[in-house]
């Protein structure tokens, strides 16, 4: 009995998933309670909230892809920036700067 399968860890490194799709292995679960959760864009050096705050990761991730095309939408160069998720402290509550225009958090 010596032919113990050894391709237990030949997995690829590195299969990233798109932004916009929660992994189960995300570490988001080791947060402090309250932390909040925003779509973001980074340009450069320049850095943009454009969605949130959410309660959760899982929401935040689901945001991705509407923040992003409005993002295009207001400004056709953002298809060159890379759009994520952030998280930030409890006592930081600003909105998203796109929060009206894709009607984030629901009526007023
Ligand atoms: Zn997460």
């Amino acid at each position: 009995m010596t032919n113990t399968p050894k391709d237990e860890q030949s997995k690829p490194a590195q299969d990233r998933l798109p932004a916009s799709v929660h992994e189960d292995s995300c570490r988001c679960r080791f947060n402090p309670p309250g932390t909040n959760y925003y779509v973001s864009t980074i340009d450069g050096s320049r850095y943009a909230l454009l969605a949130g705050p959410f309660e959760t990761h899982v929401e935040a991730c689901g945001w991705v892809d509407r923040a992003r095309d409005e993002a295009c939408r207001v400004d056709p160069r953002a298809w060159f920036c890379a759009f994520g998720t952030t998280a930030m402290k409890p006592e930081y509550r600003k909105p998203g700067i796109l929060n009206d225009r894709l009607n984030v958090g629901g009526g007023t």
